[in-house]
C-alpha cells in the first residue's frame, strides 16, 4: 500500500498504516470523539482505524 503524504500516522496497530513510513495509506480518515465536550489532545480518535488483526 502507497502512504498518504498528507495523513501522518505512527499508529502500526492499525490495518491502514503505511508500515514502512509513519503515514495512514487511506484517501481521506474521520477524525471523532468519544467525548461529549472534548477539550484535550486526548479526547480525539481516528476513526477510519482498524485493527490489524
Ligand atoms: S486509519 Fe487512522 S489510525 Fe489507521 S493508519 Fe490511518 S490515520 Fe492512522
Amino acid at each position: 500500500m502507497s502512504k498518504n503524504a498528507c495523513i501522518q500516522c505512527s499508529i502500526k496497530e492499525c490495518k491502514h498504516h503505511c508500515g514502512t513510513e509513519d503515514y495512514c495509506t487511506l484517501n481521506q480518515i474521520k477524525v471523532g470523539t468519544h467525548e461529549n465536550h472534548p477539550t484535550k489532545i486526548e479526547c480525539t480518535d481516528c476513526e477510519s482505524f482498524v485493527f490489524r488483526a
